[in-house]
């Protein structure tokens, strides 16, 4: 592993969060460092609620040349930078930050990962088609953003609260055609939609009995995605194959969103294989 070639050159990189050990940024970052023969490293820091600020200030005090944000800073953080890209203002997150000279840019690699993915593992062309997407938390900003710009016609955001469903669809209205409903409420567009994405934490790890929708709702020919990645296999994709949809699952969203990130730090293609390789590895360690 690169650790091992830590000198006095290494470039520092990091992810913030809280909690954060579960994180599996730093195995797969230093993986692409090492594959693309970069001397860099890449850490866990526990970033506790309060902290925040002053951990941005250290990203410039130690020239960091960059660093990933997660739950449960990517709006806050977005206080404390210099320069937001447009689409991370737009959808009211940063996950990614890079640090130009002491200048700290922050972007959103979330919703642009998730499409790239999607586009990639299923062949689907979103432009003019309907997508019902469940949940309506951070993980639904950036996807529903990266999707309308793909060209999606129209876009059903059903939530467990649907006030914030209402919400959001209004905040999105500009891009495309958007509908709020409850998450009880998903019938019609369900048969209507061309793609299904559970943007929600239901289904993941530890409760993996869970599912967002009544799956028998799901027609055959429907592609199906899953925000979730550990299980690798939700339930929810599990049942929506067994109705001939054709599935995606939250590994390749979690990949790509570190690609894009690795892209904006070192100006090089990020070496997706590799990376792909050791955390799926890391499931069955
Ligand atoms: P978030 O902002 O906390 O939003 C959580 C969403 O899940 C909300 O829509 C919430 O509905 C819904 N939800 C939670 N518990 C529920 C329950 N018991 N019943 C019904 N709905 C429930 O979280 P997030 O950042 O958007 O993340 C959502 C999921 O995406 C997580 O599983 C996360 O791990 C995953 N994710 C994956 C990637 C990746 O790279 N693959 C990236 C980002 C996120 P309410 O509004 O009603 O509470």
């Amino acid at each position: 592993m690169n650790q091992g070639k830590i000198n006095s050159y290494t470039t520092m990189y990091g992810v913030f969060g809280d909690p954060i050990r579960h994180s599996k940024s730093p195995i797969m970052l230093n993986r692409a460092f090492e594959a693309a023969g970069l001397n860099a490293a890449y850490a866990a820091f526990h970033i506790l609620p309060g902290t925040l600020k002053d951990a941005v200030a250290g990203i410039r005090a130690l020239q960091f040349r960059g660093v990933n944000v997660t739950i449960p800073h990517k709006v806050e953080v977005m206080s404390y930078l210099d320069e937001i890209d447009e689409g991370a203002r737009i959808i009211g997150a940063v996950n990614t930050i890079v640090n130009e000279g002491g200048k700290l840019i922050g972007y959103n690699t979330d919703g642009i990962g998730y499409v790239r993915s999607l586009k990639e593992e299923t062949g689907i062309d979103l432009q003019g088609r309907t997508v019902l997407m469940l949940g309506a938390g951070g993980a639904a900003r950036g996807v529903g953003y990266a999707l309308a710009k793909e060209g999606v016609s129209k876009l059903y955001i059903a939530n467990r609260t649907k006030e914030k469903a209402v919400e959001l669809a209004a905040s999105m209205s500009s891009f495309c055609q958007t509908i709020g409903l409850g998450l009880n409420e998903v019938a019609g567009a369900a048969g209507e939609a061309a793609l299904i994405v559970n943007n929600t934490s239901l289904g993941m790890h530890p409760n993996v009995d869970e599912v967002p929708m009544d799956t028998s709702l799901i027609s055959s020919g429907t592609v199906v995605s899953d925000l979730v990645y550990n299980p690798l296999t939700t339930r929810f994709l599990r049942e929506a194959e067994r109705q001939g949809a054709t599935i995606h699952s939250g590994l390749g969203m979690f990949i790509y969103q570190g690609a894009y990130a690795f892209e904006y730090w070192t100006g090089q293609p990020a070496p997706i294989a590799a990376m792909r390789e050791v955390v799926v590895q890391s499931f069955t360690d």
